[in-house]
């Protein structure tokens, strides 16, 4: 095999190996819950305002990747067995075998639900992707790294997942468990891929102007084992090469999958462990990764027990008493299902806007959750736009609430009468939790 690619993708190895680049500087501030982590604010501000690239695909999508044999697609059962549980309660099809459609976890969702009598709710839900396995020489095509990377073009976000587990009846792809490492190798193939489509990109006469000084700052940036989303590109430079889909660009979740025990009964010291090896990453930006500790395969012996007492049997055998009054509070902050949703949202900053409260009964009787990018605007028109072509043409006015002061109230008309809900036109910015009540002729 031979091509651009290859030719120009070794001397950039030599070069990042020659620099010998030093870990970059994390800012490690993170607050644990349990089993996962998230970043505290003064992060999360940097991380929003740096990945506030126009996001304009309703549905969003991650894409799970990583080494061979790390814990790729036992996370991804058990997502999908969760994705299929999720089905029977909600209509969403669960068909594709790579694609598991999870729900975003929702803390206002079932309340304006029962607030509002409805029949049913509809929440907002996640792709996650199974990508299989990347390889070192990914970016030139090895393990059918050609076809993996194009899924990840696709997606929004990158959980990367990283093995954190000492098994030695589990094969390590290079003999050895070294999660910093590891991250590396996938880290170091995202960056040669995307030099390669870049410097593919620049040989064409048709890329001139603002596309080619941003793509050129980005090969520098690049060449030096910085990250696309790290080098500091405006939100314009981002736009014009939006199309390309640069993986780099990405944001990024490490994901560590930890032993179950581990998991479960060490996890102050897990967590400790986890923040030395996210500082030790090459090639990440923790101003915008974040990460997250999971444990895979507790995660799919407890997806496969429908039965309630059955997972508390389980949990027990590892060393966990729980109170059945609180195993689905407890289980819902352990489980990747929850906890990446979550991340994914902090990460892309993502809002919730809800139809159906307001709504008189004969016509509408479901409470629906709708996920979208903050840095879209979304404007109550934009809403419109997507319930309906009619309610687009017939846009009178809309009635916005935030979800949190309706609750305070009886009823829709309570909150009405009380003077909360605010009358809007066609371009008001919805807020993260608002309820909506477009009035249409
Ligand atoms: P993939 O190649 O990354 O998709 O890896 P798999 O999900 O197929 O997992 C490879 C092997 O590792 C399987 O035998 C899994 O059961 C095992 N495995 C996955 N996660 C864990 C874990 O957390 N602990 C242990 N001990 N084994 C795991």
């Amino acid at each position: 095999m031979s091509g651009p690619g290859i030719h120009l993708a070794a001397p950039t190895v030599l070069l990042l190996f020659l620099l010998g680049l030093p870990a970059f500087a994390f800012r490690s501030q993170t607050s644990y819950f349990f089993g996962s982590s998230v970043r505290n604010c003064d992060t999360v501000h940097t991380r929003q305002q740096r990945n506030t690239d126009a996001l304009l695909c309703m549905k969003i999508k991650v894409g799970i990747i990583g080494l061979p044999n790390i814990g790729k697609s036992t996370l991804f059962n058990a997502l999908a067995q969760k994705s299929i549980a999720q089905a029977e309660n909600f209509p969403f099809c669960t068909i594709e075998p790579n694609i598991a459609q999870i729900v975003v976890p929702d803390e206002y969702l079932e309340r304006l639900g029962t607030f509002s009598n409805s029949d049913k709710t509809m929440p907002a839900t996640m792709e996650f992707i199974d990508v299989a396995g990347l390889v070192a020489g990914a970016s030139r095509g090895e393990g059918l790294g050609n076809r993996f990377l194009a899924t990840i073009r696709e997606c929004d976000a990158i959980c990367h997942l990283v093995r954190y587990f000492e098994d030695p009846d589990i094969v390590h792809i290079d003999g050895r468990v070294d999660p910093a490492q590891d991250a590396e190798v996938v880290n170091l193939e995202l960056i040669l891929a995307d030099i390669a489509h870049i410097e593919r990109r620049l040989e064409k006469t048709t890329c001139q102007g603002e596309e080619r000084d941003a793509l050129e700052k980005l090969l520098l940036g690049l060449q030096k084992g910085i990250p696309g989303r790290a080098v500091g590109l405006s939100a314009d430079e981002k736009l014009v090469m939006k199309s390309m889909g640069l993986l780099t660009l990405k944001p990024v979740i490490y994901v560590f999958n930890v032993d179950e025990v581990d998991f479960l009964l060490d996890q102050a010291s897990i967590a400790e462990k986890v923040e030395g090896v996210v500082s030790n990453i090459r090639y990440c930006d923790s101003t915008m990764d974040m990460h997250a500790v999971i444990s895979a395969k507790l995660e799919v012996e407890i997806s496969s027990m429908a039965d309630l007492n059955e997972q508390q049997e389980y949990l027990k055998s590892v060393g966990v008493e729980f109170s059945p009054d609180d195993d689905n509070s407890f289980l819902a902050q352990i489980m990747s299902y929850s906890v990446l949703p979550k991340q994914v949202r902090e990460l892309l900053d993502l809002i919730l806007v809800y139809t159906g409260p307001g709504v008189p009964p004969e016509r509408s009787r479901t409470t629906k959750a709708y996920l979208y990018s903050r840095a879209q605007a979304l404007t109550t028109i934009k809403l419109a736009e997507r319930l309906h072509g009619e309610i687009l043409r017939g846009f009178i006015r809309a009635e916005v609430v935030p979800g949190a002061t309706l609750l305070l109230h009886e009823s829709y008309n309570a909150a009405k009468d009380a003077g909360v809900i605010r009358v809007e036109g066609k371009d008001a910015i919805l807020e993260d939790g608002d309820v909506v009540l477009i009035k249409w002729k």
